[in-house]
């Protein structure tokens, strides 16, 4: 697939339709398929960071999050076609998995948050199964438990929402140990879909 390179950070050329492809396609695959979303933030943090970018370099699928890095593409190679955020995409998911049955665990967010973003999306997609949520606080000592929850839900779906480069890296941290088709980073989305 066509890349570009924004500040040593990959962004895949890709629009929106076709984002949503890739990542209904990654459901099939036998091993977990990552899925970042990086932004203009993301991209010069990840300057200072080499830790970080290299993480960021692994994603399965970059889509461009963010209208500056769309505008920045111009000057680094392809020019992109539209942004793809890491919300709209999640949620442009939702009916797939509903009529699928995927099953879906949503991680991230202060306690409480993710349990009104599940009952939020329910309201919406009546037959989505959401087959768990845990929040986004939780101690090293207690990550293998975290992981352990995820594994016996059967998820199919690991929407991970903890923040920019925590969230990537404990995706980087934990992927091998995690059974689910497709693990995505969306930030700060289980705040808003719980309002
Ligand atoms: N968050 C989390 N665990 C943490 C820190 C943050 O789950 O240890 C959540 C936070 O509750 C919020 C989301 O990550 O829902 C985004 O947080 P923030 O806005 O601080 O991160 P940013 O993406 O702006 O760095």
């Amino acid at each position: 697939r066509k890349s570009i390179n924004v500040l040593g950070v990959r962004i895949d050329c890709i629009n929106f339709d076709k984002a949503k492809k890739k990542c209904i396609e990654f459901l099939s695959s036998s091993s977990p398929k990552v899925v970042f979303t990086p932004n203009v933030e993301m991209i010069m943090l990840a300057r200072r960071d080499e830790k970080f970018k290299k993480i960021l370099n692994l994603g399965d699928l970059n889509v461009p999050d963010g209208i500056g890095v769309v505008w920045a593409s111009k000057y680094f190679g392809e020019k992109l076609y539209e942004r793809v955020t890491g919300f709209d995409l999640m949620m442009s998911l939702m009916p797939e998995f509903e009529e699928k049955k995927t099953k879906v665990f949503l991680l991230g967010a202060k306690p409480g948050v993710a349990e009104k973003a599940k009952e939020n999306l329910l309201r919406q997609y009546k037959k989505l199964e959401i087959c768990g949520v845990h929040h986004g606080y939780f101690s090293e000592d207690e990550n293998d438990m975290v992981v352990e929850i995820i594994n016996s839900s059967k998820a199919d779906v690991l929407f991970v929402a903890m923040g920019m480069k925590r969230q990537e890296e404990w995706i980087y941290k934990n992927k091998k140990k995690l059974k689910c088709k497709l693990i995505m980073g969306v930030g700060g989305s289980l705040d808003v879909l719980s309002g």
